[in-house]
């Protein structure tokens, strides 16, 4: 227990931003009267007094110890976000444990050339990931490559329940927590689109387009956005033609991007045209010498929406590239969220609507959207997380018998 008492999360989050403003209130109150009496506390520092006084009253640091497999500073999601996140938690000795999932990296394993990671001119995605992990290793951060499934904050630490295998590790329990589970890429919703994924639809142009199987197929890509001539580049470097299918008259990708991507003479563009159905059918497919029948797209029905009219435009891959969705599911009942699912973050820092709880990157951030501006929320993230812990009285005594408690119970 952890709490002063066992609460629901239905009255423990309402009480925090509520209860925790009638506190700040009184505080305030205290304080001003001490100003009158010649306290002599300037607004900053009366400020930092009365959060310091409300979440320690809240949060009860000797509770933690009464708890197995307790983490100071658990992160969920492991891009750049994340891995930073955990960088500047473990530079404060907070041990910090990711959760990996089950996309380790995320997003920008699937990005080749990065050009806009300062300090390197050129870096594929993937190696930056890989860079970032080998840094985070070398600070002694903890990973599970477990997903993390719900979260319940109606104590604190916060329970985090994940899917792991193993019984003893599906619940450990966290002081803090950075939510940086990024953004999954969007799909059209069309007829045919869910029957042939996989059978030529994809989201990820550079884990199937180079495929010896698909090097004699045409593609097409959908969208206008910087993804949508990434995946097309991707693409031709392996495809025979490839069609990006814009369903505005124009792009919305950079102009450097679209610069680069019209040089080269197999990537083409159709303009006001939106895919209405994936087609295809069975096809025989050599697979190690034995003809085996499979599902394979051969086509897409597409609507000019200035013309009305609608034909067929044969291509084997279809690559999507219509933007995300933010991984926000499996805490859509305890945050809150803005309208199209993002985290929903306080004013001038990562903080969430429960105290304790950050997050960072796309999970949160739909403007922005770089690997270097992820980056930068998540060293925001772990320092909010670093001073929520120094709020609530955590400090490197309280650190030592956490750590002791939990060695002795291996
Ligand atoms: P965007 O949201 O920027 O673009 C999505 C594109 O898909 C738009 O052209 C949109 O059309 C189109 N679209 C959306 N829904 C549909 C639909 N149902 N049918 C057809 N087209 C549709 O997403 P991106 O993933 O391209 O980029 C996201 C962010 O990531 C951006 O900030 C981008 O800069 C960044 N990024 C950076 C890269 C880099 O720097 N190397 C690489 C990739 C992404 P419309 O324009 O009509 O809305």
């Amino acid at each position: 227990m952890c709490m002063r008492n066992n609460w629901s999360a239905k009255v423990f989050i309402p009480w925090v931003m509520g209860g925790g403003l009638f506190l700040l209130s009184l505080i305030a109150l205290r304080m001003g009267c001490k100003n009158m009496q010649g306290g002599g506390m300037n607004a900053p520092e009366r400020d930092m007094a009365a959060s310091n006084a409300s979440l320690e009253n809240i949060f009860n640091i000797e509770s933690i110890f009464d708890k197995p497999n307790v983490y100071p500073l658990v992160i969920v999601g492991s891009g750049p976000a994340g891995l930073t996140a955990a960088i500047y938690g473990a530079r404060e000795k907070l041990q910090p444990l990711i959760f990996r999932g089950g996309e380790p990296g995320g997003l920008l394993m699937k990005t080749t050339d990065v050009t806009n990671w300062p300090g390197e001119k050129v870096i594929i995605g993937r190696d930056l990931i890989e860079r970032l992990n080998e840094q985070v290793e070398a600070v002694g951060v903890e990973w599970r490559d477990d997903s993390v499934v719900s979260i319940d904050v109606s104590e604190w630490p916060y329970a985090i329940q994940t899917d792991s295998d193993e019984e003893g590790q599906r619940v450990v329990y966290a002081l803090t927590i950075v939510i940086a589970t990024g953004a999954s890429s969007l799909k059209l919703g069309v007829p045919g689109e869910d029957k042939y994924w996989g059978s030529g639809v994809t989201t990820c142009a550079i884990c199937d387009a180079s495929l010896k199987s698909n090097l004699s197929k045409t593609a097409v890509v959908v969208g206008g956005g910087d993804s949508a001539i990434e995946e097309a580049m991707q693409s031709a470097a392996h495809q025979k033609q490839v069609t990006v299918l814009v369903r505005k008259d124009r792009l919305r990708a950079a102009a450097s991007m679209q610069q680069q991507a019209k040089k080269i003479s197999n990537i083409d563009f159709k303009f006001n045209v939106e895919v209405k159905e994936v087609l295809g059918g069975m096809v025989q497919r050599d697979i190690d010498g034995t003809s085996i029948p499979s599902l394979q797209m051969t086509g897409v029905r597409l609507y000019n929406n200035k013309t009305g009219e609608e034909s067929i435009f044969p291509a084997q891959m279809l690559f999507l590239a219509i933007g995300h969705i933010p991984n926000t599911e499996f805490v859509k009942d305890i945050l809150e969220l803005d309208s199209a699912g993002y985290i929903k973050l306080q004013p001038g820092s990562q903080e969430t609507s429960v105290k304790g709880i950050f997050a960072a990157g796309e999970v949160s951030d739909h403007r922005y959207r770089q690997a270097i501006t992820s980056a930068g929320y998540g060293a925001a993230a772990g320092l909010d997380a670093v001073a929520f812990l120094q709020k609530v009285g955590f400090n490197s005594d309280v650190s030592q018998k956490l750590e002791r408690l939990k060695k002795e119970s291996r």
